[in-house]
């Protein structure tokens, strides 16, 4: 059904039903992957009759699979008015996560991002961005341990949906996933982290921080001109301090934010702020200029951070080889850039 759990309680309660009907076919749909009401056998025949009348289950449908098998797996998927978006499974020793896109394409234009390449095709519903999930534990056959909100577009600029979708994603008649288990990853995004705070929601918040400086900062994410630094680190600490430590992400370019001197802007920046910095190195694509830094910068930035007695981490960037790890993500089907 295209509704988030909320909505189809309302709906059902709404004609008439007891809240444990919704419970039911939600269950069904999200647990068993039912793709029709007829397969629901602990509802009366009439009923299913009923429902099959009035509702349809809507979902995404698998279009391409890039490196099937292999520990990325790079997702194609459709969406009912056939726009296409990306997701991505990572295994790594136990764990199983999936990137899921809450946009098709993406409106910030970071000029280093290709997903920004592509421009705002349109915001994704919530049961598109849970059905990301549900989908591809089908079709692989085991459960997802974790999901972040790395995929296509900013879940901030399309909070709604986010939360509904984790509201499907955390349910226990949903997926189960458990709430620390999620990361939502936002450019920076001032109202959205405000209403992230002030929901129950309690998921991993990442920011996009990328450089030190505001000037750099707007030049290359141009949303930064409306969401001051200084307010989203002040939201950050909140965030850190009521619900879960933030991490910052910082994707590091060559010779644009990978001096010593970005560094130190950087641990002076964070100096206040409980906080992770997980650093991304580059991850180049065909269609834009920027590269990644030498191994030597990496580990010296790196290795600044840590002597500052910052947490610090650097990601592993999967999925490289099919242009599936961060911000390579723009929807073209394999083999076609
Ligand atoms: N809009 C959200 C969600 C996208 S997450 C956000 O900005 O957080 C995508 C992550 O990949 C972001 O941290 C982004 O800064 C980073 N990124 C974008 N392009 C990249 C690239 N080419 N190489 C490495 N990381 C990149």
């Amino acid at each position: 059904m295209r509704y988030s759990l909320h909505q189809a309680e309302e709906r059902l309660i709404g004609l008439g039903f007891p809240k444990y009907r919704a419970e039911q076919v939600f269950k069904w749909i999200w647990q068993k992957n039912a793709g029709e009401f007829s397969v629901m056998t602990n509802i009366s025949k009439e009923l299913r009759g009923y429902f099959n009348d009035r509702f349809v289950i809507a979902g995404v449908k698998i279009a391409g699979l890039q490196c099937e098998g292999t520990d990325a797996e790079k997702y194609l998927l459709e969406l009912e008015d056939g726009v296409n978006v990306e997701s991505v499974y990572i295994r790594e020793g136990g764990r199983r996560t999936i990137c899921v896109s809450c946009q098709a394409g993406c409106p910030l234009a970071c000029k280093f991002c290709a997903t920004g390449l592509i421009g705002l095709k349109r915001s994704l519903h919530a049961y598109e961005i849970a059905d990301q999930v549900r989908t591809i534990q089908e079709k692989r056959g085991e459960k997802c341990s974790n999901v972040v909100f790395m995929g296509m577009g900013e879940p901030f600029i399309n909070y709604d949906a986010v939360f509904g979708a984790l509201e499907i994603m955390s349910s226990p008649i949903g997926l189960g996933i458990g709430r620390r288990h999620t990361t939502v990853s936002t450019v920076g995004i001032v109202e959205g982290i405000e209403a992230l705070l002030k929901s129950s929601i309690r998921v991993k918040l990442a920011i996009s921080l990328n450089f030190a400086d505001e000037e750099m900062r707007q030049e290359f994410m141009p949303v930064a001109r409306t969401n001051p630094l200084k307010d989203i680190l002040k939201l950050a600490k909140t965030y850190s301090l009521k619900k879960e430590m933030v991490t910052f992400e910082y994707v590091i370019i060559k010779d644009i934010n990978d001096s010593i001197r970005d560094a130190r802007k950087l641990m002076v920046l964070l100096r206040n702020i409980p906080s992770k910095i997980n650093l991304i190195p580059y991850n180049e694509h065909p269609r834009l200029p920027y590269r990644r830094p030498s191994e030597k910068s990496i580990d010296a930035f790196f290795t600044y951070l840590l002597e500052s007695h910052h947490t610090v981490v650097i990601r592993k960037s999967r999925g490289q080889r099919i242009l599936a790890a961060c911000g390579q993500l723009s929807g073209a089907k394999a083999g076609i850039i």
